[in-house]
């Protein structure tokens, strides 16, 4: 395992603009977006699979599905 942020320059490839939404404490604010790359916050670190696409410029065929477990865990509390 590699900590995440040893790779924070090649994160750019997990970007993904007009998917994610800024959490609203109303209905009354207005829907933003937010920017960068789409990270759990919860993750620190990356596996070595994970860590050699990034480093090619390439999105980790698994990371969609990290990013669904993740949400669904957080909708649950
Ligand atoms: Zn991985």
């Amino acid at each position: 395992m590699t900590a995440l942020k040893s790779l924070k320059n090649h994160l750019h490839v997990l970007a993904q603009p007009g998917i994610t939404r800024k959490e609203r404490k109303s209905k009354l604010e207005p829907i933003t977006e937010a920017s960068g790359p789409v990270l759990d916050e919860t993750c620190k670190q990356v596996c070595a699979t994970c860590r050699k696409s990034l480093r090619e410029g390439k999105r980790p065929r698994i990371s969609l599905a990290i990013m669904v477990v993740g949400l669904v865990q957080c909708l649950r509390s």
